[in-house]
């Protein structure tokens, strides 16, 4: 029998720690505040925004949505961009990404203060995660991975760790995060060898891909802990996870689910940068 890691489990234990540190601001005069920057309408980003909203406002967190037409022009889009980024209320910025396609976010990435940056779009934080500083801002989900290893009681130092996916969001930090623990890490990808046997080496296994059930059972290790990243929507319409979740589970010794699993940490990872971001502007 696996443990499932729920997600739940592990925000609801972030946000007692987030109450009180934000209590403490309070106390000094500081409202930590989250400002939300979406261009258009996209569903995935409304249903996000939602989340978000409704975790900050229950650890306390103002947060502010700036809610921008979806033709809007590049200078109009910097404008509001260095509106926000000057505002001295405002701790943290969240960018929905992907762009319209009109509009080149590379001068936002450059532009946007790294400390207000709450989810790594900049050179700066980026950099950061790959020179092993913690002092930056991890993307949200990457980091919601390692706080659910370490809810969970399981310590990357010394294991082997495969992590299917190498993008700027997920896998490429994710490994490096991993590595800064003492992790050893193998990362792979659609031009990675026999995947399956790779996978299958893996003591932790994290799928990263937005593949619908690519992970299935022979690819896993007896005992594996297996973490699932995937959002993905099957033929029938549901969502599932890269990983074959009713076929790997009994061989997995630790396992999340998709939904419930990672994608319901981030938001409390949001919530935490921005308190950090309040913290340190304060001298806390
Ligand atoms: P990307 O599409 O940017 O990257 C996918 C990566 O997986 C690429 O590196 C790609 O390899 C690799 N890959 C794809 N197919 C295969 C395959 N068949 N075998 C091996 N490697 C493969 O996706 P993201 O990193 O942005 O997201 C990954 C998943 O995580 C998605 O399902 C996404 O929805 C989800 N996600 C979940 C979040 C959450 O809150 N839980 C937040 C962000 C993402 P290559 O580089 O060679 O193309």
């Amino acid at each position: 029998m696996s443990v499932l890691m729920k997600g739940a489990d592990v925000a609801n234990a972030m946000k007692e720690d987030l109450i009180n540190r934000v209590e403490c601001l309070k106390e000094k005069g500081v409202a930590p505040c989250l400002t939300i920057i979406r261009v258009g309408s996209r569903p995935d980003d409304v249903s996000y925004e939602r989340g978000a909203k409704k975790r900050m406002e229950m650890i306390g967190i103002e947060c502010r949505i700036v809610e921008l037409p979806e033709d809007i022009a590049q200078d109009s889009f910097e404008e509001e961009v260095r509106r926000v980024n000057a505002d001295p209320s405002v701790h943290g910025i969240l960018l929905f990404r992907p762009l319209p396609n009109q509009l080149n976010e590379e001068p936002v990435k450059a532009m946007i203060n790294p400390e207000k940056d709450m989810d790594c779009m900049s050179p700066m934080n980026i950099a950061k995660i790959f020179a092993g500083d913690e002092t930056g801002y991890a993307p949200c989900t990457a980091e919601a991975v390692m706080e659910m290893l370490e809810f969970y009681g399981i310590a990357p130092k010394g294991k082997n760790v495969t992590v299917v996916g190498r993008s700027m969001v997920v896998g490429k930090p994710l490994s490096m995060m991993l590595l800064k623990k003492h992790a050893t890490i193998t990362v792979c990808h659609t031009r990675t060898a026999d995947l399956s046997a790779v996978c299958r080496k893996a003591e932790i296994l994290v799928a990263a891909a937005g593949k619908a059930r690519m992970i299935t059972e022979d690819m896993v290790g007896e005992g594996a802990v297996v973490v699932d990243v995937g959002i993905n929507v099957d033929e029938s319409g549901n969502m599932c996870g890269d990983v074959d979740f009713d076929a790997v589970e009994a061989k997995a010794s630790y396992i999340s689910p998709v939904p419930r699993g990672v994608g319901s940490i981030t938001t409390s990872v949001l919530a935490k940068h921005v308190v950090r971001a309040a913290e340190k502007r304060s001298g806390m």
